[in-house]
């Protein structure tokens, strides 16, 4: 599934190219997770002024309105001037002047929605109930702890929630709670204020260091060059039970929380 590491490249895949962009036409495949919203004719003449991302979200602001984008399990975009025809997985086509966007999704749990603005009750149901960014300003070690404290959860599901602060998936998730030597089952209620500080910064630092080096390597997603990003091969827990821990040798342990797989050095990440 892609996570916020691998929307966020692929915005900076295509934000610069379809900016100032005019949408020459709008294609619309099998339905996906939601309905479009508007008539796609509609869109037609319209400008992209810029490319945000809010979570998982790709906001795509259009001189009127914007299109809210969202890659489900298996969505990847490409942007491209000579894209060939649509395929029976490219569920959406923005045609614009510079080039295609296209959204290609073979499990269609991904959407593209449009909305009039932010504040439209579409848009707010979509993106009202997200947590802060991990990337941005908003992102405060402090208020972070004071968070965790109201929670009684494992700290890894209160992560994975999302509604404290946004896209820390699980592959990031179980990364930055090895790099804050927390064991995934302690209640997140019970984190001490520098443990809670050196997990704010291991979030950002994951997070951060994905974006940096491309999305992390996932089966179904390649972003908008077509490309697939390597992180996952430089994991230091995820997906590698059994083998040594980086630091101390120890096998790494693996354990199912809520459905989801979880890993963790019992050694690094005692309590
Ligand atoms: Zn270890």
């Amino acid at each position: 599934m892609p996570e916020l590491p691998e929307v966020e490249v692929t915005r900076l895949g295509f934000a610069d190219r379809i900016a100032g962009a005019r949408i020459e036409a709008v294609r619309v495949g099998k339905p996906l997770r939601w309905a479009l919203a508007v008539e796609p004719s509609e869109l037609v003449g319209r400008t992209v002024l810029e490319v945000r991302r809010r979570g998982k979200y790709l906001l795509i602001d259009l001189d009127r309105g914007l299109l809210l984008m969202h890659l489900g399990m298996s969505g990847s975009l490409r942007f491209g001037a000579e894209l060939p025809a649509a395929g029976v997985h490219d569920h959406f086509d923005l045609v614009t002047a510079r080039g295609t966007l296209r959204l290609n999704d073979p499990r269609r749990f991904g959407a593209v929605v449009y909305a009039e603005d932010e504040a439209s009750p579409l848009a707010v149901k979509l993106l009202g109930k997200l947590g802060v960014e991990p990337l941005g300003e908003g992102f405060d070690a402090a208020a972070f702890h004071a968070e965790l404290r109201r929670r009684k959860a494992p700290i890894k599901q209160v992560l994975l929630a999302g509604d404290i602060v946004v896209g820390v998936g699980n592959i990031y998730a179980s990364e930055a709670l090895f790099l804050a030597g927390i064991r995934p089952t302690v209640s997140a209620s019970r984190l001490s204020r520098p443990r809670a500080s050196r997990l704010h910064a291991a979030v950002k630092e994951v997070l951060a260091r994905a974006v940096a080096r491309g999305g992390s390597t996932l089966r179904d997603f390649s972003d908008s060059e077509g490309r697939s990003g390597y992180f996952q091969l430089e994991a230091n827990v995820y997906d590698r039970a059994g083998e040594p821990c980086r630091v101390c040798l120890t096998p790494i342990r693996w354990m199912k929380q809520g459905q989801r797989s979880t890993y963790f050095c019992p050694t690094c990440q005692k309590y």
